[in-house]
Formats: structure tokens, C-alpha cells, sequence
């Protein structure tokens, strides 16, 4: 009785927690003075701004070092290709080092709020993607902030090596080309679709919900494009480059504790509903 009581309270907080979609920082919160893409300031930022979560990429180096970049290529030097020692002096565009996977999430451990979003990128071939994923893991574990972390790649081969690897995490799926079914069939927990792949394909979000899936839609940029997939019921996450701004739009459209009106005017009835 009572852990059946438990769980329905449990459910209820979920559902309070999930009547908003979440903010999700793209590259970390790197559109303002000092930041970057990618580097530790960004995240710290997306942290002291309190959003649910930074998205950061992951390369590795040919001896197996991982480092966070978005291109594969930093100062012409391609990463997977060379030792860590031929780029560990390259610097992001805010003059900070690029950092190693291992500092940053040394660095975001200390704000425990922050959702780390890892994106690991596709490397040469699938050998070396199953490496990148078992250091990963073998990382992630060493520093104890599996509760943080939550796991995106393009490539279906990660995803799953992923899954394998540590069935509990949060591994979603980037690429577009598969439908929810077949993304909850290969045992993943959500789809991390760019919003154009839901234009094509609009039956997709009630479908992922159904499911049971987590629907994350990138980058959406802009104060209207905010507002619109803000407002979607089937939407749990949105990745931007303008976390402030959609933080704004989420804070006008939330209740007040009297049930009033929030400042745009919009109450939520409808997400609540359909999230139900
Ligand atoms: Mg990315």
C-alpha cells in the first residue's frame, strides 16, 4: 500500500517537473561575452543560469584522449588522427584551452543540477566508436557522475554500444532517419530530432510519446520558434543557442502559485493534459 502510494507520488512530481519542456544550452551558453562553444565557461554559465542542461561534442584522440570540440578538425589538425599531445595547446574561441572530457565533467560535478548532454561524435569507423563509447563509460563511472550525464550521438552503432554498456543512462537518438518505434525498439530512452525531421514527420511526436519516449528538438533559435515549440504538449526538451530567451518565455507562460495567469497570459492546462 504504501509503495503503491510512493508511486504515485512519484509520478505526480514527474508529471509537475515535465509540464514545461526543459532548457537544453547547445555548445553550453556560449552567446554572450567570454564564452564559447564547447568550453568550460559555457557550462558554467548554463549552470549559474540555472538550465537543466549543457549539450557538449566529444572527440577522441588517436591515444584515446577525449576532448570537447564540435568540429572534427581544430586549428587544421584533425583530432582522431594525431596524439593528444599535438592539440592539448589548442585554444577555443574565448582563449581557453580546449578542454578534456575529464575536466569538464570535473567542473560541471561541482553544480549537480546541470544535466551534462554528451554528444559523441562519429568517428572513422565502428572500432574506433566502440572505443570512444567504452572510454566514455570508463570515464563517466571513474568520476561517479552517471546521474548527470545523458548521452546523444548521430551514429545508431553508439547509441546502442551505449545502451549496452550502461542500460540505466539516457541515450538518445540524433539522426532523424528512424521512426519512435524503432528507436524504442532498440531500447533507447528518446529521440533527439532537429525540428525539421517533425515537419516531415508529424506524427512522430505523438508517437514517441506513446512509446514512452523523451522527445528533445534541435536548435531551435529565435524568440518565435521558442514560442511555438514551447507551447507543444509532446516536447519534453528544446536545444538552443538562446537559452535565456526561452528560459524568459517558459517563466511568462508558467502559473503563478494562485493559478493565475503567468505575464504572456498562457496557462499550461493543455500541455498538463496531454503529458498525462
Ligand atoms: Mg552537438
Amino acid at each position: 500500500m504504501k509503495k503503491s502510494l510512493f508511486a504515485s507520488f512519484m509520478m505526480l512530481v514527474s508529471l509537475a517537473a515535465y509540464a514545461q519542456p526543459q532548457v537544453v544550452a547547445h555548445r553550453g551558453y556560449w552567446k554572450t561575452e567570454g564564452s564559447a562553444q564547447n568550453s568550460v565557461t559555457s557550462m558554467e554559465l548554463a549552470a549559474k543560469h540555472k538550465l537543466y542542461g549543457c549539450e557538449f561534442d566529444v572527440w577522441q584522440t588517436s591515444d584515446g584522449v577525449l576532448v570537447c570540440n564540435h568540429d572534427g578538425v581544430i586549428d587544421g589538425i584533425r583530432i582522431e588522427d594525431v596524439p593528444y599531445a599535438k592539440v592539448q595547446y589548442c585554444k577555443m574561441s574565448n582563449g581557453e584551452l580546449m578542454p578534456t572530457v575529464a575536466q569538464y565533467l570535473r567542473e560541471g560535478a561541482k553544480y549537480p543540477h546541470l544535466k551534462m548532454v554528451f554528444e559523441i561524435k562519429t568517428h572513422k569507423n565502428d572500432e574506433r566508436n566502440a572505443s570512444v563509447v567504452d572510454n566514455v563509460i570508463r570515464l563517466v563511472r571513474e568520476l561517479g557522475v552517471q546521474n548527470q550525464v545523458e548521452y546523444i550521438a548521430f551514429s545508431k552503432f553508439i547509441c546502442e554500444r551505449l545502451h549496452k554498456l550502461d542500460p540505466q543512462a539516457k541515450v538518445a537518438y540524433l539522426n532523424g532517419n528512424l521512426s519512435p518505434k524503432e528507436v524504442k525498439a532498440l531500447g533507447l530512452s528518446g529521440i533527439d530530432y532537429n525540428h525539421s525531421v517533425f515537419k516531415k514527420n508529424p506524427s512522430w511526436l505523438k508517437e514517441a510519446k506513446e512509446c514512452g519516449l523523451e522527445v528533445n528538438v534541435w536548435t531551435v533559435n529565435g524568440e518565435q520558434a521558442l514560442k511555438e515549440h514551447a507551447a507543444n504538449p509532446y516536447i519534453d526538451l528544446i536545444t538552443t543557442d538562446d537559452p535565456i530567451v526561452l528560459k524568459k518565455i517558459l517563466k511568462g507562460g508558467k502559473k503563478n502559485k494562485d493559478g493565475k495567469k503567468g505575464k504572456d497570459g498562457k496557462k499550461n492546462k493543455k500541455n498538463k493534459k496531454a503529458r498525462k
